[in-house]
């Protein structure tokens, strides 16, 4: 869509405002539903305020289980932060699946906090544990972290 005309008559700027919004509500109702959100180190690609949903969108379901644990931490995450009663969503569109994910009373009060004393004692060791290479660390956006 091309910009509105400029005109010389002070005009312009209500013009260019009502252009601008009337562009907005072109948006794909699904682009106006997420946002992005950045906070504690980690940034969630996709939050709708409205709905309190996280969503994740991967390649394969390959790493389901660690998918599922991201999004938990997320809600974890949320939760501390006042967000109550999120829920999560991973879809894998290639495969046209989608895992819905909640926040268990368990993964609050055990698995979670077991994650983070591990990271801590991972972090605390002198030396690092021996590198365990998976055959899905080809693929992982962490490689060159960890092989390089
Ligand atoms: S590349 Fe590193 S972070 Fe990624 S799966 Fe392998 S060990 Fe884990």
């Amino acid at each position: 869509m091309a910009a509105p005309p400029a005109v010389a008559d002070g005009r312009q700027q209500p013009r260019r405002r009502r252009w601008q919004a009337d562009r907005s509500n072109q948006l794909p109702a699904a682009a106006r539903r997420w946002r992005q959100l950045s906070f504690d180190g980690v940034k969630i690609d996709h939050f709708d305020p409205r709905e309190k949903v996280v969503k994740e969108t991967k390649k394969s379901p390959k790493l389901k289980f660690a998918h599922v644990a991201q999004v938990k931490y997320y809600l974890y995450l949320l939760e501390l932060r006042g967000i109550k009663a999120a829920t999560g969503q991973v879809e894998y569109p290639r495969q046209k699946r989608t895992t819905e994910v909640s926040l268990l009373a368990a993964d609050r009060d055990t698995t979670i906090p077991g994650w983070l004393a591990e990271i801590e004692r991972i972090t605390q060791l002198e030396k690092c544990p021996e590198i365990v290479r998976k055959s899905y660390c080809r693929s992982c956006a962490f490689h060159d972290f960890c092989f390089s």
